[in-house]
């Protein structure tokens, strides 16, 4: 199916129940009056000389009009190009050249972003971009007074195959990939996601995580309306107190986080009063989860089927997954096992033979969620995905015996300390336990006689009372192997993150690699 064969066979079949509720506005939508907006606003699009192929740039944080877009340029086989709204005037200009973007939407402004006084400064060196339109803006109302009202569109001319959309890798390691996906790619897997924690039209996601991301827009927002669920948006960014006030206000049966999310919704003051009753359901992902979070998540927010997906943007995003049967144990150890019609191969990656179960090696994917390229790079795209059409994740893994998968970390964060293999989140989720630590991040630095060190950096719970080295000593001594204990501490308030949620460690490694601070 296209993306918008599926969304007509949704209004088809649930007109009545919603679609899309928006908090802070108090905007609703049902799917009739959804599909009829997706409708209206495509035609417009066509009317504004936007024809398949064609990129659409989208800039903004959260809000109706991102979701309306984002079925819209679906709808007409335009290509939708995701912008990072964390983006500055070098980024933007870069993306919106390097893509040929002749279309762009972007918020007018959000916080300290003024989205409109940054696309004004670069527009004039972008030669292609013909046109923005901003929402909530009288732009808006001039793009959709030409399209038709009542339009009815249709799937002619467009196949399950062509490209339409543009997503950005979270920018964990490097520079953001912009990684090219079909209506096949993303459509089907959200499709999945959503089957592995049976949405039906009952349910009501609450989406605190960025549209931005394939987390929002691919597990959220298609995983919803493929299913006939609701899709709620809480606030134009993550929020911990606005999220919660939705859930409650919503009736929300599902709730998505990045572990770093839940933690501030735990530790929000006033959690304990919120109704989360109606919760039964959720995904966390992107990076690891601590244990006791899970556990918390589990027993005090009510999300009893709460689910753990692996994946990347590459790969739509999700390739493995935890089932509602899980227990526990294989809910905080492992990522679930592999989704329906993908293939999962652990490999030497110094040898690219398959490892046997049980033993650790680079992730290869392959299946309909592979993405078709990275857009305009074919260089950058060999390299990620082999002639077999395998996907080398980059990320290490285990695939046990039970056909769960655990993952031991990424292969670029992997610590070389004189020839041992160290990997970061093991030391975490053991310091994680520590009274003093709040949140904790280990890398490897540069050391002249070891290669590399272990650097632990912490953010104490309590600023007055930190933790000591000799202390973080007295904690590892006798539990961890010599070598796999911190040489080095450092102190710190907060992580360098990116807008998906997730630390970015190559920054840490980079602020401490010549020496304490
Ligand atoms: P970049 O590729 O730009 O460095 P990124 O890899 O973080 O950034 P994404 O595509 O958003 O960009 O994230 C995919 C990565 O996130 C995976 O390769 C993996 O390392 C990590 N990840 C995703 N889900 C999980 C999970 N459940 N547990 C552990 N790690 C995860
Ligand atoms: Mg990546």
């Amino acid at each position: 199916d296209t993306i918008g064969a599926s969304l007509d066979r949704a209004v088809a079949t649930w007109p009545d129940r919603e679609a899309l509720v928006d908090v802070p506005s108090g905007r609703r939508w049902t799917y009739a009056r959804f599909g009829a907006a997706v409708d209206e606003l495509a035609s417009a699009l066509l009317a504004s000389g936007v024809a398949k192929g064609d990129r659409v740039g989208i800039w903004a944080v959260n809000c109706p009009e991102w979701v309306l877009v984002q079925y819209a340029t679906a709808r007409i086989g335009a290509i939708m190009v995701n912008i990072n709204p964390a983006y500055r005037t070098h980024e933007v200009e870069y993306v919106l050249n390097q893509a040929g973007i002749s279309l762009l939407f972007a918020s007018l402004g959000h916080k300290t972003s003024d989205y409109r006084a940054m696309v004004e400064q670069v527009r004039g060196r972008c030669a292609g971009l013909r046109e923005v339109v901003y929402f909530g803006d009288p732009s808006w109302d001039v793009l959709l007074g030409r399209g038709t009202p009542g339009a009815r569109l249709d799937d002619d001319g467009l196949s399950c195959d062509d490209p339409i959309n543009i997503q950005y890798t979270s920018g964990t390691t490097g520079f953001p990939k912009g990684a090219t996906l079909s209506h096949h790619n993303i459509l089907n897997n959200g499709y999945f996601v959503g089957e592995m924690i049976a949405y039906t039209e009952q349910d009501r996601v609450c989406i605190p995580v960025p549209f931005y991301h394939c987390f929002g827009m691919v597990m959220g927002n298609l995983a919803a309306t493929s299913h006939g669920a609701c899709i709620v948006i809480p606030a134009p960014s993550f929020d911990p107190k606005a999220t919660l006030d939705g859930v409650q206000q919503e009736r929300c049966t599902s709730l998505y986080g990045v572990p770093t999310m839940f933690i501030a919704e735990l530790n929000l003051p006033g959690f304990a009063s919120y109704d989360l009753s109606s919760l039964r359901t959720g995904i966390m992902a992107g990076s690891p989860c601590p244990g006791e979070v899970m556990k918390r998540v589990v027993n005090e927010m009510n999300m009893a089927e709460v689910s753990i997906c692996y994946g990347m943007t590459e790969t739509s995003p999700v390739s493995t997954q935890t089932r509602r049967d899980d227990d526990l144990e294989h809910r905080t150890g492992t990522v679930g096992r592999v989704l329906p019609h993908i293939e999962v191969k652990i490999v030497d990656p110094a040898t690219g033979v398959t490892r046997p179960r049980g033993g650790a090696g680079e992730l290869c994917t392959r299946g309909y969620s592979v993405m078709l390229g990275y857009w305009n790079e074919p260089e950058k795209t060999a390299e990620a995905v082999d002639a077999g059409r395998w996907m080398h994740t980059g990320d290490l893994a285990v695939m046990r015996e039970d056909g769960y998968v655990e993952i031991v970390g990424r292969i670029k964060d992997m610590i070389i300390r004189g020839g041992e293999n160290i990997y970061p989140r093991e030391i975490e989720e053991f310091l994680y336990a520590h009274p003093k630590i709040q949140d904790v991040q280990v890398v490897g630095v540069p050391h002249d006689h070891y290669g590399e060190e272990v650097l632990a950096c912490v953010i104490p719970h309590d600023p007055a009372d930190p933790l000591t080295l000799d202390e973080l000593h007295a904690f590892c001594q006798g539990r961890l192997a010599h070598y796999k204990i911190p040489s080095r501490l450092q102190l710190l308030d907060s992580f360098p993150m990116t807008v998906s949620g997730k630390v970015r460690k190559v920054e840490l490694r980079e602020r401490f690699a010549g020496g304490q601070r």
